[in-house]
C-alpha cells in the first residue's frame, strides 16, 4: 500500500482564522505515535489557539479530542500496537520525571504541553501525540461518541469521581451545555441526587431527561436559596463560564460541601469570608484528569450509556463549525470527522 505524503488539516493562522491546508507527512519521534484522525471534538477551548489567547506560534492546528488509530510508533514506544485505537486529550502526556510526575500528578506535570496549543492537534488526518498521554478506546465506543468524552466528558466525569460527595448526596450542576450535558448524566449515573441549574425554563425537560431530579431555574428564583431548600449541595460543579454563576450558588453549599469550577470567564468570583469559615465551604477548580480517568471515563460511559449529543460535520468545513461553537449555536457537542 502507498503512504501519501501529505494530509490535510485546518490550522490557525492569525486571531480568528482557520484555514485548509495540506501538511508533510512526518514520523513520530522518539516516546511519540503517529495517529490517523476518524474523529476530533469542537471544544470552547479551542479558542485558546484560534484566537491567541494562549501565546500560539501560528499557524497551529487546534484541537484536544481527538480519536484515531496509530500508524506509526516512534523509538522506545512500549504497550501501544500499530492499528490500535487511542485518544489524545488537552494534555499532551506527562514527563515522567519532574518532581509532580515522582509524586504521582500527572495532571501538573511541569513538561507538559497542550495538545494543539504547543504542537499540532486533531483538526487534521494526522497528528503526532506523546505516548504517555495516549488514552485507550473502548470497541463499544464508535469514535465521533469517543471525540468529546475525552476533554468534556472527562473534566466533568474527573471532577465529580474525585469530589468527596458520595451516593445519595445533593450534587448540583450549573449550566447545561457541552459540560453540563455530560455533567448530569455522570452525576445520575454515580448515584447522586442530581440538580440541574440553567438559566430560564427552556432546558428544564432537557435536565430531566439527562437525569437530573430537580431543575431550578436561575432567572425566575435564587439558586443558592433553592439548593437550600433541597438540603443544601455537598458539591456544586460549575460548568458555566463566567465567575457569577458560582457567586450566584456558592451559598447552596451545606457544611463542608465544595463548589468546583470547571468554565474559564474573565469575571471574578465573588465569595465572602463568612460564607467560607462558618460553614467550612471550599471553592476549587480543576483541570480536564490524568489519563487512567480518561480511561475510566470512556469505559464509565460505554458502561453506563452516556454519551454527548453530538453533531458531525466534515473535516473541511471546521471553521464553520469553529464559529457555530463560539456562538452558542452548537447542540451540544460538534465533532469533525476526517474520512
Ligand atoms: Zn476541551
Ligand atoms: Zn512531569
Amino acid at each position: 500500500m502507498e503512504i501519501q505524503s501529505t494530509y490535510r488539516a485546518v490550522q490557525a493562522v492569525s486571531p480568528g482564522r482557520l484555514e485548509l491546508t495540506q501538511k508533510t507527512l512526518q514520523a513520530p519521534g522518539p516516546g511519540k505515535v503517529r495517529i490517523r484522525i476518524e474523529a476530533c471534538g469542537v471544544c470552547h477551548s479551542d479558542a485558546g489557539t484560534v484566537e491567541g489567547s494562549f501565546p500560539i506560534n501560528w499557524p497551529r492546528v487546534p484541537g484536544h479530542e481527538v480519536i484515531g488509530r496509530i500508524d506509526e510508533l516512534g523509538a522506545g514506544v512500549h504497550g501501544w500496537t500499530v492499528g490500535q485505537r487511542v485518544g489524545v486529550g488537552f494534555l499532551g502526556g506527562s514527563c515522567g520525571y519532574c518532581e509532580f510526575c515522582r509524586g504521582g500528578d500527572l495532571v501538573h506535570c511541569l513538561n507538559q504541553e497542550y495538545t494543539g496549543v504547543h504542537h499540532d492537534g486533531g483538526y487534521a488526518e494526522v497528528m503526532i501525540a506523546k505516548a504517555s498521554g495516549l488514552v485507550s478506546v473502548p470497541d463499544e465506543l464508535t469514535s465521533v461518541d469517543a471525540a468529546p468524552l475525552l476533554c468534556a466528558g472527562l473534566t466533568t466525569f474527573s471532577a465529580l469521581r474525585n469530589s468527596p460527595a458520595k451516593a445519595g448526596d445533593l450534587v448540583a450542576v450549573v449550566g447545561i451545555g457541552g459540560l453540563g450535558h455530560l455533567a448530569v448524566q455522570y452525576a445520575r449515573h454515580m448515584g447522586f441526587e442530581v440538580a440541574a441549574i440553567a438559566r430560564g425554563r427552556d432546558t428544564a425537560e432537557l435536565a430531566k431527561k439527562l437525569g437530573a431530579h430537580h431543575y431550578i431555574d436561575s432567572v425566575a428564583s435564587d439558586p443558592a436559596q433553592a439548593l437550600q431548600a433541597l438540603g443544601g449541595a455537598k458539591v456544586i460543579l460549575v460548568t458555566a463560564a463566567g465567575g457569577n454563576a458560582t457567586t450566584a450558588t456558592f451559598k447552596g453549599l451545606r457544611p463542608n460541601g465544595v463548589s468546583i469550577v470547571l468554565g474559564v470567564g474573565a469575571e471574578p468570583i465573588e465569595v465572602s469570608d463568612m460564607d467560607l469559615t462558618f460553614a467550612g465551604r471550599e471553592l476549587t477548580g480543576a483541570l480536564t484528569g490524568d489519563p487512567a480517568t480518561s480511561d475510566t471515563t470512556l469505559r464509565f460511559s460505554a458502561l453506563s450509556g452516556v454519551s454527548a449529543m453530538i453533531e458531525k460535520v466534515p473535516l473541511e468545513q471546521a471553521a464553520d463549525a469553529y464559529k457555530k461553537m463560539m456562538t452558542g449555536k452548537a447542540h451540544f457537542r460538534i465533532v469533525l470527522t476526517m474520512s
